[in-house]
């Protein structure tokens, strides 16, 4: 229920006094709600006001307006403020175009995590947040599941040369892109060890949602009984919590970002089937703001494979966000199925649509079962159908 809050200086968070610089240096410019430009590749910013409600207060200068007035001391109606900053990616391009660097994403994260600590999370949220005390990963589903992507697979039971971390989105949402980085990997000559059961969210989807404790607390249990120096994961919003419970202990790659290495050194070779028309799915992880932001190197690996996608590489940084991300889909499932259908594309226009992170590829994929789209796989799942790999020669 919504509840409009009394002004005084103690309903004034004590977190928004962090962002007052950005405050008084807007200028009102609304870039960030809609910013077009064409000879940038600039086509609209915020999914959350393209695709769901197209009112500035939905956007990431609405989030900035409202910290402000809260910091003044303005009344703020919390439930509805919550409605509102919950339908927000994280996707971090309102503060990527913002032409004076403010941080408008920045904020919206911050008033998530307060929000959250005055108990202004909804309903959505919340669940998640029971989801994830209770069965370990942000779908509710069994934890003993967890193993299932994997039976087909055989790991390395000692002398692993690094730990595999799948992730809750390709393991449960994406399970033949997790058995196909695996493969991947193994084809390399790595040995490849994994915790089965003993695996555990990486709290990616907690700290998205502002639920900051228990993101930490899942965090910590990462490196619980970590015996190799090496971890690659597969979600790319698994990274920065790996990196920040691994500090000192582990290395942590994406699976992109171990393939761009392994490439480069020549320690695996890839054959393309000639003529193939590959869309290559600009995501959002490299532009989101502060220690969120994750290198997704898609482009620079199929470019290694030899293969130039259909769409160029104009406006990838500004393409706008399918909705994955965050806490979209759980408040408003409908509105993060518009954002992905947006960017889908025909089957004319090209016979596969490569995506580098499989919660973005698991997210599409459900989009398209109701548009007409090119197949939509993941980095690994294209290359271990669509490519011959082995050793070089
Ligand atoms: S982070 Fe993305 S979804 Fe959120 S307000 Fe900014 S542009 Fe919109
Ligand atoms: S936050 Fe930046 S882009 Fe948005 S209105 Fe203010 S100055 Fe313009």
């Amino acid at each position: 229920m919504s509840s409009a809050t009394a002004p005084g200086a103690d309903d004034i968070p004590a977190q928004l006094a962090e962002f007052a610089r950005d405050y008084y240096h807007c200028a009102d410019c609304s870039y960030c709600v809609d910013a077009t430009w064409a000879e940038r590749g600039l086509d609209h910013v915020c999914p959350t006001i393209m695709h769901h409600r197209p009112v500035v207060s939905w956007s990431g200068r609405g989030y900035l307006l409202a910290a402000r007035a809260w910091f003044e001391g303005a009344a703020i109606d919390e439930g509805a403020l919550a409605e509102r900053v919950f339908a927000c990616t994280g996707c971090g391009h309102c503060e990527a175009v913002c032409p004076i660097g403010l941080r408008p994403a920045q904020i919206g994260a911050s008033l998530r995590a307060v929000l959250v600590a005055r108990g202004h999370a909804p309903e959505p949220v919340a669940a998640l947040r029971a989801a994830m005390r209770t069965h370990g990963n942000p779908y509710a589903l069994s934890a003993a599941s967890r193993v299932d992507w994997a039976a087909a697979l055989a790991f390395a039971d000692d002398e692993a040369t690094l730990l595999y971390a799948p992730g809750c989105a390709a393991a449960w949402r994406a399970p033949g892109e997790a058995v196909a980085q695996v493969r991947v990997m193994q084809a390399a000559g790595e040995r490849v060890a994994w915790r089965g059961a003993a695996d555990r969210c990486c709290g990616g989807p907690l700290r998205e949602a502002g639920c900051n404790d228990d993101a930490a607390q899942a965090e910590a249990a990462l490196v619980r009984g970590l015996t190799t120096t090496r971890v690659v994961v597969g979600g790319l919003e698994c990274a920065p919590g790996w990196r920040r419970a691994a500090t000192g202990r582990a290395g942590v790659h994406t699976f992109g970002e171990w393939l761009r290495e392994i490439l480069a050194a020549g320690r695996l070779r890839i054959d393309v089937t000639a003529g193939l028309r590959v869309h290559a799915f600009d995501g959002c992880a490299a532009r989101r703001p502060d220690e969120a932001r994750v290198d997704d190197p898609l482009r620079e690996i199929l470019a290694r494979c030899g293969i130039t996608p259909v769409n160029d590489a104009h406006g990838s940084a500004h393409a706008v966000c399918c909705g994955a991300a965050g806490t979209m889909s759980a408040v408003a499932g409908e509105s993060a199925l518009r954002m992905a259908a947006a960017r889908l594309v025909a089957p004319a226009q090209a016979d596969v649509i490569v995506v580098g992170d499989p919660r973005c590829r698991a997210h599409l994929e459900d989009a398209a079962r109701s548009a007409p789209s090119a197949p939509v796989l993941g980095l690994a799942e294209f290359l271990t159908t669509h490519t011959r790999i082995g050793a070089p020669t």
